[in-house]
């Protein structure tokens, strides 16, 4: 051990929180401890200070009990005592509105006298030096550099700051500094025995009592001299008791009160702070030097405990363990909260009585503090203490289970993506006598239809609700598919067709995004994925149809298929009706009581519930903080353009540099389903069997139908676990199947396509590996390109990305089907070789440029993109955290967990 290099600590500042660290420091070994205080002595102006039981819990544990108990005049006893008292007392008749009482009371001690007692613990191998005021540091990767206004330059491994609510430490962290609270207080010593004799009777006598008022700002300067005469105008019209006290006071001056704002961290790399140098109380708190005396006694212990080695963690395991922001709302609430030091050990506050217990030793290992809920869900915050993860429960099919609503809802979202499937499956053109021009273009009308239907509900997504949106669309299908069910010519085919595939389209942008919106974290890649099942479901459907009805006579045998496709899309219309409000979009529109309740709604709990649980509540804060994300980033810039210009610049910001490469893995993961090839066989499926062989309409009609149904059955296990096996794996192992298979099939078709009927049995394996290519695409890009674009933008861009991806999955879907009838015609074996190619260059694609969004934050994803949008949008979203109390939330529930 004397060979290692010692670790050097300085304190700065001996006030109550340096003294009590350099005390709980005690027994660190291998460490060098300095203490600089700007005080010529240590000792500090003042009168007393409360000490809370839990206080004097710690304190005791530092072995100081036997000389505190000396200074300590009225002793002390485990009895519960009454604590503080509150008076409502700008009235004559004033009154007691509440009364804390605790185990022991609250100890009241002169501040000099604890402040000798904590110094006369101090180790001996502490260096003190007074007279030295910090003037600046500066930190560096190996150490800190201390600058005092002597001219002394000391250089430090640690810095504890404990210099107080004008810290100079706290200048080397982001920071928004202190302000007047529009308090002011009148401070002095009143002669207690004096005091007694003149008034006997005197509550103050009894123990600690706040005289309170409603609280009027006041304003004036900061600190200055003031005379009894004074203070007894300024509360002229109180209660008798209080004039007693005010008339009382040797020597009154009167100081206004500061607080800090709440700061983000109280650690960097090698600083940390402690006491009001991070987190300031007002003083009717009575708790600033207790919290002072926590800080430095956790810090000290968690040194003590796993050695100066594991500094970095120690660091990071203190800001966890004191990180104070989400305790001042209940400080604040200390009058009317009967909770608050109900148990009078101060359930304010959480602290590692023995630093070595089970949850501190979690954090020194980097291990995340996890909060069950009371509906099986869990909250895990991670050892910064800041960044966590939630889940209302398990993934997969047991998760679906526990959010039946949602899945529900999402089942119904997804009849949207039957129709977008129906309208490929279905075979209806070889019933009408019609020239292969207009056939191209019947497909054509359809396609640009959808893409305009895909664009313009990016747009109205936002305006109108999500609900809305699908509804209208719904009705556009359905007068679309009215008009090509009892179409009299080919003109009305036509326009019923383009009309369809404006319902269409805009239904392929707006169900995934309702989806994303409603669903869990947990399952949301499960629910998505429903989308390319209802697709696959709805090509099934359409192309069984269309066989079962080819030989009706008439023209029924076309009107049928088409009119059947009306079903859907009403039971849709009158799903919209019930189905819940997307509560993000509520969120977005300022309607929060509506939120709450579709969110209760759709995560099963009473509307009471919802307001109790934590994890509706984090679910929430979350969704409010990516609102104010939106409204503060583009709010004031777009409200004050036109509306279509507005919507111009929302565009053009997708291709801006901060979003364009999310931009592009929304477009090219359209791309890439597409380009793989599926559309073209299940277009072209059975001219693509007849190539490799197969001949007989039957037996050609049935393997394109198998094709559907591969595609259907390889969905169902990524359903149950594409929150499991995550996106990348699965696109990745799929492009590579595909590539195979197209391959392979590209090479049968070469070596036998000029006698298949000799070579039956290599027709025979091309189909099979029609088959496994079809499974693949169904368990890769097939579901999981629905899943990927709503979840690589944040809110604020994501209808407009969603929208885009899906107008990208129609330009190329009409595309496939102008070019592939020419390449099929051209060279069947290159058909097959181009999509070989097109689906490698898809795994080479998604390896280096596609991030896992499964289980991902927002931030680690702008890591993968290396986009500053993510960073500022960090900033900013921390910001608004903190802000809206979400920070506060998650630290108070992980502590609430470690204190439990
Ligand atoms: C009127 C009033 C009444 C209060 N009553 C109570 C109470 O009853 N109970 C309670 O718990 N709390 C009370 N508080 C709050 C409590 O006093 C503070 O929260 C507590 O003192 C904070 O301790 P600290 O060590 O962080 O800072 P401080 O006590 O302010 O100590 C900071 C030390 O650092 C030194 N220093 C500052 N800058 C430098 C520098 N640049 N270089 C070197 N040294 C430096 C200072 O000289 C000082 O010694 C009260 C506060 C006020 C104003």
């Amino acid at each position: 051990m004397s060979n290692t290099k010692k670790l050097r600590i300085a304190i700065i500042g001996g006030g109550i929180g340096g003294l009590t660290c350099a005390v709980a420091l005690r027994d660190c070994p291998n460490i060098e401890l300095t203490l600089y205080e700007q005080a010529a002595q240590i000792t500090e102006i003042g009168a007393g200070i409360t000490v809370w039981p839990r206080t004097w819990m710690f304190l005791k544990s530092m072995g100081l009990e036997e000389d505190l108990l000396t200074i300590l005049p009225e002793g002390y006893s485990d009895e519960p005592k009454l604590a503080f008292e509150f008076r409502m007392s700008d009235r004559k008749d004033g009154f007691t509105f509440h009364k804390i009482y605790a185990k022991g009371g609250a100890l009241c001690f002169h501040r000099q006298e604890i402040q000798k007692t904590l110094l006369k613990h101090v180790p001996e191998h502490c260096r003190i030096h007074l007279s030295h005021r910090l003037s600046r540091c500066e930190e560096s990767e190996d150490c800190v550099k201390m600058y005092f206004e002597n001219g002394l330059e000391e250089t430090c491994d640690i810095l504890i700051g404990a210099d107080g609510i004008k810290s100079v430490t706290r200048e080397l962290f982001q920071n928004n500094g202190i302000f007047y609270t529009g308090s002011q207080v009148f401070r002095g010593l009143i002669p207690k025995d004096d005091f007694a004799k003149s008034y006997p009777t005197h509550k103050a006598l009894d123990g600690p009592i706040q005289y309170l008022d409603e609280g009027k700002p006041v304003d004036g300067p900061t600190i200055r001299s003031a005379t009894t005469e004074e203070a007894l105008h300024e509360f002229s019209g109180w209660e008798v008791e209080v004039g007693q006290l005010l008339g009382s006071i040797e020597k009154p001056s009167r100081w206004v009160i500061r607080d800090l704002r709440p700061m983000k961290t109280y650690v960097s790399r090698r600083i940390a702070l402690v006491g009001d140098s991070c987190h300031n109380m007002t003083p009717h708190l009575g708790a600033g030097a207790g919290q002072a005396m926590e800080d430095g006694y956790v810090l000290g212990r968690l040194f003590s405990t796993a050695g100066p080695e594991k500094w970095e963690r120690i660091l990071q395991a203190y800001n966890h363990l004191r990180f104070m922001s989400a305790l001042r709302p209940a400080y604040q609430a200390i009058p009317s909260s009967s909770d608050f030091c109900s148990d009078g050990s101060g359930t304010y506050s959480r602290l590692p009585n023995d630093a070595a217990n089970s949850e501190t030793r979690q954090l020194l290992n980097g291990e995340p503090v996890v909060h069950s809920s009371t509906h099986g869900g869990q909250i895990t915050v991670h050892p910064n203490g800041h960044s966590y993860t939630y889940t209302y429960g398990p993934k997969g099919l047991a998760g679906l289970a526990l959010n039946r609503y949602a899945l529900l809802c999402a089942v119904f979202a997804s009849i949207g993506g039957l129709s977008f499937g129906y309208d490929q499956g279905v075979d209806f053109m070889t019933r009408w006598p019609i020239s292969p021009l207009e056939e191209g273009f019947m497909t054509a009308v359809l396609e640009l239809g959808a893409l305009v239907g895909a664009l313009c509900a990016g747009i109205f997504a936002d305006n109108y609700s999500r609900r809305f949106s699908m509804f209208i669309s719904c009705i556009i299908f359905c007068i679309g598919s009215t008009l090509q069910c009892g179409a009299r010519s080919l003109l009305h085919l036509f326009i019923g067709r383009a009309i369809g595939g404006v319902g269409v389209g805009a239904l392929s942008t707006l169900s995934p995004l309702y989806m994303a919106e409603i669903s869990p974290p947990e399952v949301r890649g499960s629910l998505m994925a429903l989308e390319q099942f209802a697709i696959v479901l709805g090509v099934v459907l359409g192309f069984w149809l269309g066989y079962f009805t080819r030989d009706i006579p008439g023209s029924a045998s076309w009107r049928i298929p088409l009119g059947v496709q009306i079903i859907p899309a009403v039971i849709l219309i009158l799903g919209c009706t019930f189905l819940p409000a997307s509560p993000r979009l509520l969120v977005l529109q300022g309607r929060y009581d509506e939120a709450i309740a579709s969110l209760a709604q759709l995560r099963l709990r009473s509307l009471a519930e919802a307001q109790e649980d934590p994890l509706i509540q984090i679910e929430f804060l979350e969704m409010r903080v990516e609102a104010a994300m939106i409204h503060r980033r583009f709010g004031t810039a777009e409200n004050s353009k036109s509306a279509l210009s507005a919507e111009w610049i929302a565009w053009k910001r997708l291709f801006g540099k901060n979003y364009r490469d999310r931009t592009m893995v929304g477009i090219l993961i359209a791309f890439f389903q597409q380009w793989s090839g599926i559309n073209a066989l299940l277009y072209y499926g059975p001219i693509l069997v007849r190539n490799i062989g197969l001949s007989g309409g039957n037996v050609t009609l049935l393997v394109s139908g198998g094709i559907g149904i591969v595609q259907f059955l390889a969905v169902l296990p990524v359903i149950a676990y594409i929150d499991k096996w995550g996106r990348r794996p699965l696109l990745r192992g799929g492009s590579i199947a595909m590539t195979c298979s197209h391959f392979s099939i590209s090479i049968l078709i070469i070596l036998f396509a000029s006698d298949w009927t000799a070579h039956s049995t290599a027709a025979w394996i091309g189909v099979g590996f029609v088959y496994t290519f079809t499974a693949a695409y169904g368990m890769s890009f097939g579901p999981v390109a629905w899943v990927l674009p709503s979840e690589v933008f944040p809110l604020s861009m994501r209808s407009k990305g969603v929208a885009l991806s899906t107008a990208s999955v129609w330009v190329n879907n009409f595309l496939i089907g102008l070019i592939t009838p020419v390449t099929l015609e051209w060279s069947a074996a290159g058909t097959f070789m181009m999509f070989a190619v097109a689906s490698f260059l898809a795994y080479i694609w998604v390896t280096y440029n596609v991030p896992e969004t499964a289980n991902v934050s927002l931030e680690e994803i702008d890591e993968m993109f290396k986009s500053s949008a993510g960073r500022e949008e960090s900033i900013l979203k921390a910001q608004i955290e903190e802000d809206l109390g979400l920070r506060a939330l998650i630290v108070r529930l992980a502590r609430d967990e470690v204190r439990d």
